[in-house]
């Protein structure tokens, strides 16, 4: 009895404060099997292969904020009817594509400003993902964003993913991605006061005289969920 006494305080003490009241079910750990989306036909050069993620199936809050911008929440801070995967313009993509993240900031308006993405966190700095296929158009370093990248899903529709620490390998301009590939390791360069990411929707056309500053940010929130059709195949 002693001995499991102590290795509980010794527990206590190793659990990090953050984590007071876990509570015993935490749905954020439940990882959704990424339906086969369809594409386009394989091997086709515009579609490369999936990578190795697999999002999340909830997404709340995270612990001791206050997310003035947040969507409508539960009395455990989840996102009521959160959607993993949504169809953003024609193009299916991942509302939040990093593992086990919490919320930090939604989109819209913040302390008086526009917040023209959502940032998401977690602790050590996670891995971060392609929402979607496409093609690389931006990887560089800006004064506000740090270290960026911007996808070119097509119809019009891209991402971006800033803050990041560094860029995961083979990473640049013109590269094709497949849903889940690993662009970047979160972080906290340039305007940034802790490691997050910021991930935003952009539809537009890059050629402007802005670049991918000149498009138009959506609110990930509010798009459709992407219901899978059925397949004699699957
Ligand atoms: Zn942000």
């Amino acid at each position: 009895m002693r001995a499991g006494t102590i290795t509980l305080a010794l527990l206590a003490l190793l659990l990090p404060a953050c984590a007071s009241s876990p509570g015993p079910y935490r749905p954020s750990q439940t990882i959704l099997r990424m339906p086969p989306v369809d594409y386009g036909p394989p091997g086709d050069a515009r579609n490369p292969p999936q990578g190795p993620f697999q999002p999340n199936a909830y997404l709340r809050t995270c612990p001791g904020m206050r997310v003035s911008n947040a969507p409508p929440l539960d009395t455990e801070r989840w996102i009521i009817d959160f959607k993993p995967i949504i169809v953003a313009f024609g193009v299916v993509l991942a509302t939040a594509p990093v593992n086990d993240v919490c919320l930090a900031s939604g989109f819209g308006l913040r302390n008086g400003r526009v917040h023209n993405g959502i940032d998401l966190t977690n602790r050590p700095p996670g891995l971060i993902y392609s929402g979607a296929p496409g093609r690389v158009v931006e990887a560089r370093t800006s004064s506000g964003y740090g270290l960026t990248v911007v996808i070119d899903h097509g119809q019009g529709v891209y991402t971006r993913y800033a803050h990041m620490d560094y860029l995961a390998p083979g990473i640049a301009p013109g590269v094709a991605l497949g849903f889940g590939h690993p662009v970047g390791q979160m972080g906290a360069s340039g305007n940034a006061q802790g490691p997050h990411l910021h991930y935003e929707i952009l539809t537009g056309n890059i050629d402007n005289p802005k670049g991918s500053f000149g498009l138009v940010a959506h609110d990930p929130f509010s798009f459709p969920a992407y219901a899978p059709v059925a397949s004699p195949g699957y």
